[in-house]
């Protein structure tokens, strides 16, 4: 039974309500995370709890317990002039940028002129996420894992 601060290997669909895919990790490409540590989004983590290994679910998780909602505020129409002047800004581009304290990752969607049109909201924000999980594997996290409050998979450390 999954429970907090279990490391969960699951493959996965994600498609929006139009049926596009939008993210998937096979069997042999498995997703890890740690449970309860808010590494995934809230509302697929509150259906996992208490699954084991060979559970398949399908979750259909609303923004507000996904992505959250397309906030409008966080698209921005901003002066070339505010880049470094060697930038080569292109549509696609990434930049972050503190807001309120808290580091916002921003996607370029168009340059017009003199003007940057930036789109700081998450990309699958507003959509309704359709998952399709399956749970490969359950193990206990390691005591690092809990420090860090994510899985050291061999694949990513910091
Ligand atoms: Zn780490």
């Amino acid at each position: 039974m999954i429970k907090k601060n279990d490391v969960v290997t699951l493959s996965y669909t994600l498609k929006n309500s139009a049926g596009v895919e939008l993210g998937k990790a096979d069997a042999k490409d498995a997703m890890n995370y740690l449970h309860g540590a808010g590494n995934i989004v809230p509302g697929l983590e509150e259906v996992i709890e208490g699954l084991k290994v060979g559970d398949k679910k399908d979750v259909t998780v609303p923004p507000e317990k996904g992505y959250g909602d397309m906030n409008p505020e966080l698209k921005l129409k901003i002066p070339r002039s505010n880049f470094p002047a060697d930038a080569d800004i292109q549509p696609d581009m990434q930049f972050s940028s503190d807001m309120d304290g808290k580091e916002n990752v921003f996607t370029v969607e168009k340059v017009e002129g003199d003007q940057i049109f930036v789109n700081g909201n998450h990309p699958f924000a507003g959509e309704t996420l359709h998952f399709n999980v399956k749970i490969l594997g359950v193990r206990d996290a390691t005591a690092e894992e809990l420090s860090h409050g994510h899985v050291h998979d061999g694949s990513h450390h910091h």
